[in-house]
């Protein structure tokens, strides 16, 4: 059954330089049409693959969600508000960039149901955000949080990126403190990844972009996860920590391999056993939508092979691993003799370890994720 939605604005007021997410400068783009286009394509998804029983969280990302004006944000949550119906205790994430959070937009966003609040923090270190080409500056997160919780939104989430070019572990030690004194209920930090086709990939190609490198990066996650626990955040997810009840919901069901339906420029959706990615640009995007079209660029039916590789590839981000009996429920296979190999080899390295349940990382593992998640693709091939 599906019980999440994805919904992406891929507008931004201006472009960082390390991002490659579907996105536009949003001056002179036809953001009014594009929110008929997302109506649209709700509408037209959900004759195909109806909602069976209301959603249990919706995440409205980008882009900057929140770089839409106070009657463009009435009106899309209208839209969701009109399709996708939530349960009562639902989660009703909106992405939002520090600096451009009116008092007026988080009402709406309130009045609208929005219960969670995500914010694009990165660094707490001025210089640094000029680095890499954010607008914002630490008082204005300081200014957003105040406004935040002032309109009564208690479920507020930062997001960290670590690793930046320059930074040291003493820098990212400061960012820590400042995010840690916030005393919110949830975090998520992650490494800089040097994206193609973003300005950071042309500085690095050019050897003009001085990142810490490895070391120095696994010594600033070390420094996460201790920092993190000393203060009574669960580390739930690979790059994800919070207070219990305040994980993120939404994001459980991607790591978890539940489908979810996900509407807008270049978003994907998981629907029926088939993953879905629609057209990217916007022009194209609305073309289609406006003929009646899904705007739907590739399907790929995902087989039962690939189902138990990509429930090993996601489920292994959650510290708590996959769960066996889960596993053995969901494919009628035991998960120990499928992968027996891989976790052979695992094991051995202690990258991984199996309990009575679960199939879960080691802390050294968690420091070679990606190696121990891409050891689970293919396998069937
Ligand atoms: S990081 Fe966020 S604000 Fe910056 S360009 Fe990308 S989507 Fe826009």
């Amino acid at each position: 059954m599906i019980k999440a939605a994805y919904l992406h604005i891929p507008f931004c007021e201006h472009i960082c330089y390390y991002c490659d997410f579907n996105k536009v400068f949003l001056k002179g783009q036809p953001v009014d049409d594009y929110l008929k286009g997302l109506e649209q394509e709700m509408r037209l998804t959900l004759t195909q693959h109806p909602i069976e029983e209301k959603l249990e969280t919706i995440f409205v990302g980008g882009g900057t969600p929140t770089s839409l004006n106070e009657q463009q944000l009435e009106q899309l949550c209208e839209s969701i508000n009109n399709y996708l119906p939530l349960v009562a205790n639902g989660e009703f994430t909106f992405e939002a960039n520090p600096g451009d959070l009116s008092k007026e937009k988080l009402q709406i966003l309130k009045d609208a149901g929005v219960n969670r609040i995500s914010l694009g923090v990165q660094t707490f270190d001025d210089e640094l955000l000029k680095k890499i080409g954010r607008v914002h500056r630490a008082k204005d997160v300081y200014a957003s949080l105040e406004t935040i919780r002032s309109v009564g939104f208690e479920n507020i989430s930062i997001d960290l990126i670590y690793s930046l070019p320059t930074q040291t572990l003493a820098d990212f030690q400061k960012t820590l403190t400042t995010a840690l004194s916030l005393q919110l209920p949830h975090y998520s930090a992650y490494s800089l990844i040097i994206e193609p086709k973003t300005v950071f990939y042309n500085l690095f190609k050019k050897g003009k972009l001085p990142t810490p490198g490895e070391d120095i990066e696994a010594y600033m996650y070390e420094l996460l996860m201790e920092e993190m626990a000393k203060h009574g955040l669960c580390h739930y997810e690979i790059s994800n920590f919070s207070l219990t009840g305040y994980e993120s919901r939404h994001n459980l069901t991607y790591w978890d391999n539940e489908p979810y339906y996900g509407f807008g420029a270049g978003a994907h959706s998981y629907l029926d056993g088939v993953r879905r990615s629609n057209i990217g640009p916007l022009k194209k995007y609305l073309e289609q939508i406006n003929r009646g079209i899904l705007p739907v660029q590739e399907y790929h039916t995902v087989s039962i092979s690939e189902q138990m590789e990509e429930e090993m590839f996601l489920g292994l981000r959650k510290i708590a691993g996959v769960s066996l009996s889960r596993f053995q429920e969901k494919f009628n296979q035991n998960l120990i003799q499928i992968f027996s190999a891989e976790i052979k080899e695992l094991t051995a390295k202690k990258w991984i370890e199996v309990n009575d349940d679960n199939i879960y990382l080691t802390k050294q593992g968690r420091l070679l994720g990606n190696e121990v998640f891409q050891m689970f693709l293919g396998v069937f091939d």
